[in-house]
């Protein structure tokens, strides 16, 4: 029951970013990294009976330099937001982050001066998951949803349906608006093909 039993024989026609995807959400590896009561479901889910070792990422790096995974396992303090913020730009590239629970998402309970109101004010979040604590389960099933976003990446960002490309640059960062409004007038000058024949 291996792959030679889903793939067809001959020959597998692919592009290199579904290859590339499909590797990467197979051998994530997360940041050894807890917060709070969160961070023992998160144990949990490592453990022998949910088995993430399933989905290629039981190995727990105690280096941030060897994971790409960070799961924000709890409530995070003002005064622990630098650390964490230290710990996300060490780690490699492309590295990927989940919030688990309520109080990583948008401060839970906590609504008060020292917590953090979201740790997306520090760093990127690419997936939430609720509750207090989540389950294991729920977790697993943050990670599952994460590897298909992470399957489906595209190397260079493409503008989305109906995107104009002014809007796309913008929001994409290619170019500031001072950039764009120089190029604007340029394009108005691109003569059509009765024009230059006619000329
Ligand atoms: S969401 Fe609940 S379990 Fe998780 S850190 Fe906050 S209080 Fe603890």
């Amino acid at each position: 029951m291996g792959l030679e039993t889903h793939l067809p024989e001959g020959i597998l026609l692919t592009t290199v970013e579904r290859a590339v995807g499909w590797s990467r959400a197979g051998s994530l590896w997360p940041a050894t990294f807890g917060l709070a009561c969160c961070a023992i479901e998160m144990m949990a889910t490592g453990g022998a009976h949910y088995d993430l070792s399933r989905f290629g990422m039981e190995v727990f790096r105690a280096s941030p330099r060897q994971a790409d995974l960070m799961i924000v396992a709890g409530r995070l303090s003002q005064k622990m937001a630098p650390v964490l913020r230290n710990i996300y730009d060490q780690m490699a590239d492309p590295k990927w982050v989940i919030s688990m629970g309520v109080c990583a998402s948008s401060g839970g309970m906590f609504n008060n001066y020292a917590l953090v109101q979201g740790v997306d004010h520090i760093v990127p979040v690419d997936m939430y998951v609720p509750g207090c604590p989540p389950r294991p389960e729920m977790l697993l099933d943050g990670i599952i949803k994460l590897h298909e976003k992470i399957r489906r990446e595209q190397f260079v960002e493409r503008p989305r349906k109906g995107e104009s490309m002014a809007d796309f640059r913008r929001r994409t960062g290619w170019a500031d608006d001072d950039t764009i409004s120089i190029e604007t007038p340029a394009l108005t000058q691109l003569q059509t093909k009765e024009q230059v024949v006619g000329s």
